[in-house]
């Protein structure tokens, strides 16, 4: 990105020379991690494209929607109906919060045994380095796990924030809090944007994101079949980028890759031999430019079959109901499709069990990798569970608790490759 957007940057308030060292590590990681891919899809280069502009191009597009009276609200969890959003003609931004970079500034106000997301999105907010968070005309937080909402009590002092309240149980009771707390957003939505959230608006924003969702689905069945046509490397920045790009652009984007694909797995090419160890991620969310593990696995000779993550299967798996016609209707449909949801916050969590169980069958992977953001709880404690239920399937599981840093990367390597020696066998 060249200094055509300095003007921008500076006028949302960004510490300039620190967004430069930024910009200059996600440009030299991603030349390593991606670019040097052989047998890349076509399609791949509208996602390198957009990656290359992300606080360029889209950041531009979103002060345009800002000047055109749209509100822009960011979000950190896939809990939060983006729909409600879009049919108030806002513009919905999941705030990755996937780097390291601003974690010294996030450590003085958070204890050190905080989770890499969390101080990422602290640090990137003090240290004036996200055009996102500073786009933002309100940030969204749940009561998901303890260490985010603590967090968002001192992050409000910072940007405006309305935080919903999640159950932590799949009870009756909690799925008529958790109604009340998506009534609660839609009338934040509309007082904030001044637009009524009528049947007809809603019903769009529904199809609108159902069908993003068809699409990354597409790719996932895909991607399924061996020999494997596609990254998972590849496949996790399209779901990242999922998070930000314009939903009806990315679909059709997403569905032009789909298309080249398709002739791909017809022709029976593959991105690797046939025959390579096939793995599948779960676990913790890899945001934005959180790369480490899959390339690590990647290049341990492995590849990446399927992601069971909010930036992965989880967030893609259900659609809503798009037969209800009535609002009430619908903001009920949008409450069951966000209660199926089966994040580790939960307790008990069984669903989780069955998916992770289910899609390694069905993806024929020879192992699961679980990753887990270190003092991550919910994650790291599941992890046990995850294993059983795996064990019990005679599937191999390689359990990994990291954070954002470089340091352990040989470390994890070492046991990557042990792992994909294992199954290999
Ligand atoms: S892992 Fe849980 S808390 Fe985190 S984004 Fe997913 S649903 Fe939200
Ligand atoms: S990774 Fe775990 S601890 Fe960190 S924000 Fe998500 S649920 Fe909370």
């Amino acid at each position: 990105m060249d200094d055509k957007y300095t003007a921008m940057w500076e006028q949302l308030g960004l510490d300039i020379s620190a967004h430069d060292g930024l910009l200059k590590v996600l440009g030299q990681f991603y030349g390593d991690i991606y670019l040097s891919q052989d047998k890349r899809l076509k399609g791949m280069e509208y996602l390198d494209f957009v990656l290359s502009e992300v606080h360029g191009l889209r950041i531009q597009e979103l002060q345009k929607a800002k000047a055109a009276e749209k509100k822009i609200i960011g979000t950190f969890c896939v809990f939060v109906p983006e729909e409600l959003v879009w049919a108030a003609d806002g513009v919905c931004v999941g705030l990755c919060a996937g780097a390291e970079i601003g974690k010294e500034s996030a450590e003085k106000i958070l204890p050190r045994n905080t989770c890499a997301l969390i101080k990422s999105f602290v640090g990137f907010k003090l240290a004036k380095l996200c055009p996102y968070i500073e786009s933002c005309d309100l940030v969204v937080g749940e009561t998901t796990c303890d260490g985010k909402k603590k967090a968002y009590e001192i992050f409000e002092e910072y940007v405006p924030m309305h935080v919903m309240e999640l159950p932590q149980m799949k009870r009756d009771a909690d799925r008529a809090l958790f109604k009340s707390e998506v009534l609660r957003f839609k009338s934040k939505i509309e007082e904030i944007t001044g637009r009524q959230i009528t049947a007809e608006r809603l019903g769009g924003a529904i199809r609108l994101i159902n069908n993003r969702r068809r699409a990354l689905q597409r790719l996932n069945k895909l991607r399924a079949g061996s020999p494997c046509p596609i990254s998972g490397r590849d496949v996790l920045l399209v779901n990242q980028i999922s998070f930000y790009d314009d939903p009806a652009r990315f679909t059709e984007k997403i569905n032009a890759l789909c298309d080249e694909l398709e002739g791909r797995v017809k022709a029976e090419e593959g991105i690797v031999e046939n025959g390579m160890p096939r793995l599948m991620m779960s676990g913790c969310p890899m945001a934005v430019p959180n790369w480490k593990l899959p390339y690590v696995v990647e290049s341990s000779g492995a590849v990446i079959v399927g992601e069971e993550s909010c930036i992965g299967t989880r967030n893609t798996r259900d659609l809503v109901d798009e037969g209800v016609k009535n609002l009430g209707g619908m903001i009920d449909a949008l409450v069951d499709r966000y209660m199926r949801i089966d994040c580790a916050c939960f307790t008990p969590n069984p669903e989780r069990l069955e998916h992770i169980v289910g899609m390694a069958k069905e993806l024929q992977a020879d192992g699961v990798i679980h990753y887990a953001l270190q003092f991550c709880h919910p994650y790291t404690v599941e992890a046990y569970k995850v294993e059983k239920a795996l064990e019990k399937a005679g599937i191999p599981l390689l359990r990994i608790e990291t954070d954002y840093s470089m340091e352990d990367v040989e470390q994890l390597k070492t046991r990557v490759e042990a792992f994909v020696e294992l199954v290999r066998q």
